[in-house]
């Protein structure tokens, strides 16, 4: 429960090197939206605070991808998501960036703060400098030969070709993506957070939270178990919060110093006078919503730096969300397997709330949950068109029948007292599930209001009984139209637009949370007739989405064609058929097979990177097509003279390739 005087909310800062897509709204922006007008219903006084984070290496290499600076990138981003997040209906107090002035400033001073108590230990450790481009070079501007498979192109903190974590020092023949050039390694000094030192309070911290989500917890608790250890708050690098002290030119603040400081910075920006309120007073609740992915930055890092500095409250709650998939499959942005917030608003004008509906009861909440176009179709037209907007439409229907849509006065004994009873139940209910983070229940108890309302006009009959006993029609629909009343404040924070609607139809304004239970349609009141409030969604325009989803996939799959060659290019090249006479798993590696091919020529040992796909037993006798004069190579201690032929998705899957008849060892493939 969460009855501080005054609330802070945060959504996390979202990355400005590409547009919204459905899982971040699933992740954080919903839930936070969602929270935050229901606090505002209820007339609390709160702030909802989110923006764009700016810095970082992902946008300086972007930017050079697509020949911009920096800025360009980010404000090209920012825009784009800025106008998503109006059109779709979020409603922060302020959506700012990271980029701005009073941020720089705001962060700087945080930084100055905690280097003048001494927080940080000065770490001086020898990092690859890239002597063309003058600049040191983070993980992902360096590449080198895996030390693991001999993969090439390894990154300096990955190999993607076998998976293992590496850092810059464990690659072979380092190069700087930069500038192609061979980098040297250069002392470099960077301002460390001693987590190791600062563990013990934060798990004091963690340990009095007893009502955070148990998902997060676990993610707390995984890290302290390990052992923090000292983090870098500087960086070298050029694009970013310049280190505001002595010898630390050309080194910026590591983005996940300066992010969670926007917070405080668009607090400041949005109420230049009154923001300490929110950030430093025991009476206020400080809850950042973000997705699982910056749990540890919120809970641990971002805490450790305010307890560091003193002057701020610490986070109340933490509730992260797990991922949201897309069709079965993770959302990728690369592959373009995703549902862009953008594309969404243009494909379907007008139609926020049925989005934002089909999200709220898929959130992830506690596990990873999954987005699919079939259920968004069925969410509406079996819940949203069936229940929700069915009743409402019929309630301002049989109003304009039986009164000339004119509320009618209650003139018989009330004997309805037991749906009001029940409406203050729900409304109940729907309260204390926001407040401890679940909203996919919330929603539930929403449509049970729909429900309730269907219920008693089907037990009441008021079609039937008109004739025989006018006064007790009155009394059904003037219940009945208090019940569409209460619903309209009750789904506001859920279906914004929807509640617009029909408090319109309704003709009333803004009304409170707690007005929910009472007669809030006064008698005679004029309202609208028919209210149409959702539109069924027909196949095809479901069809087209999927097609659009799997088409942009497939082209986003195909790698691009290569430089044309000349035949006698192609000549050099010598392919054989070939059998596999013998084939065994090679020791330590989860990708090698060894095998044994007979080429016609002479039979020779090949190693091939296929063990996830054919397992010995599998390729055992089968027909293959060899490259044969390729240059030997060793691998894992073998030496592989040849090549298999095999067609490779962007995926990563394989498939061999073979002749399509018996035809003998030895043919030429050409
Ligand atoms: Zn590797």
């Amino acid at each position: 429960m969460n009855q501080k005087k005054r609330h802070l909310v945060t959504a996390a800062l979202i990355y400005a090197n590409g547009p919204i897509h459905i899982g971040h709204l699933a992740g954080c922006y919903i839930p936070s939206d969602l929270y935050v007008r229901f606090l505002r219903s209820k007339g609390e006084d709160v702030k909802f605070i989110s923006g764009t984070d700016e810095h970082g290496v992902p946008i300086t290499i972007k930017a050079r991808d697509e020949k911009k600076s920096p800025q360009e990138v980010v404000d090209y981003y920012y825009n784009l998501i800025n106008d998503s997040f109006n059109e779709f209906g979020i409603s922060f107090d302020i959506f700012s960036r990271t980029s701005k002035k009073i941020h720089h400033k705001t962060s700087s001073d945080f930084f100055l703060n905690l280097y003048d108590k001494k927080t940080f230990k000065e770490i001086t450790s020898s990092q690859y400098y890239d002597e063309k481009e003058n600049q040191f070079l983070s993980d992902r501007y360096i590449i080198g030969k895996c030390p693991t498979c001999d993969n090439e192109n390894a990154y300096g903190d990955q190999c993607e070709s076998c998976g293992k974590t590496l850092s810059p020092m464990d690659l072979k023949n380092p190069k700087s993506t930069l500038s192609g050039n061979t980098p040297v390694l250069k002392e470099t000094k960077n301002w460390f957070l001693p987590m190791d030192k600062l563990q013990t309070n934060i798990e004091k911290y963690i340990n009095t939270k007893k009502d955070w989500k148990s998902n997060v917890i676990g993610q707390c608790k995984s890290w302290l178990n390990d052992g923090l250890k000292p983090r870098a708050m500087t960086r070298d690098l050029d694009w970013g919060v310049k280190v505001p002290v002595k010898g630390a030119e050309g080194k910026v603040l590591y983005v996940w110093f300066d992010a969670p400081i926007g917070y405080i910075t668009a607090t400041k920006e949005l109420d230049p006078d009154n923001w300490e309120k929110y950030w430093k007073d025991e009476e206020s609740s400080l809850v950042h919503f973000i997705g699982k992915d910056n749990i540890v930055f919120h809970t641990i890092i971002f805490p450790m730096m305010l307890m560091e500095h003193g002057d701020y409250i610490l986070p109340e709650n933490v509730p992260a969300n797990e991922f949201m998939n897309l069709e079965g499959e993770k959302i990728s942005t690369s592959r373009n397997w995703a549902v862009w917030l953008h594309e969404y608003l243009k494909d379907f004008p007008n139609m926020q709330d049925e989005l934002r509906y089909c999200l709220i009861t898929n959130l992830p909440e506690n596990k990873d949950s999954d987005f699919s176009w079939k259920d968004f179709q069925q969410k509406n037209n079996n819940e949203l068109v069936a229940i929700l907007g069915n009743y409402v439409n019929r309630v301002f229907v049989l109003c304009e029948n039986f009164f000339n849509k004119k509320v009618p006065k209650i003139s018989s004994v009330e004997i309805d007292k037991q749906i009001f009873s029940e409406l203050e139940n729900i409304k109940e209910k729907i309260e204390s599930s926001i407040r401890a983070y679940k909203f996919r229940e919330a929603m539930s108890y929403v449509i049970d209001v729909a429900r309730l309302g269907n219920k008693y006009l089907t037990d009441t009959e008021p079609w039937k009984i008109f004739k025989d006993d006018p006064d007790r029609v009155k009394a059904i629909i003037h219940n009945s139209i208090q019940i569409v009343a209460n619903i309209s404040i009750l789904c506001e924070p859920f279906l914004p637009f929807t509640s617009k609607k029909i408090k319109s139809h309704l003709n009333i304004s803004d009304l409170s949370w707690d007005s929910v239970g009472s007669n809030i349609m006064p008698t005679d009141h004029i309202i609208s007739g028919k209210a149409h409030i959702f539109s069924k969604i027909e196949d095809q325009l479901i069809e087209d989405q999927i097609k659009k989803l799997k088409l942009s996939n497939e082209n986003n799959n195909v790698m691009p064609q290569k430089n044309t060659i000349e035949f006698d290019d192609f000549t050099k090249v010598d392919i054989r058929v070939g059998t596999v006479i013998e084939a065994e798993n090679v020791p330590k590696s989860d990708k090698l097979l060894k095998l044994k091919v007979d080429t016609g020529l002479d039979q020779r040992t090949i190693l091939s990177g296929i063990s996830k796909y054919y397992s010995p037993d599998d390729i055992l006798n089968k027909k293959v097509m060899v490259l044969i004069n390729l240059k030997p190579r060793k691998m894992m201690g073998f030496e592989s003279q040849g090549m298999l032929l095999l067609a490779d998705d962007s995926d990563g899957n394989l498939s061999l390739m073979q002749p399509d008849s018996d035809i003998s060892d030895g043919s030429i493939v050409a």
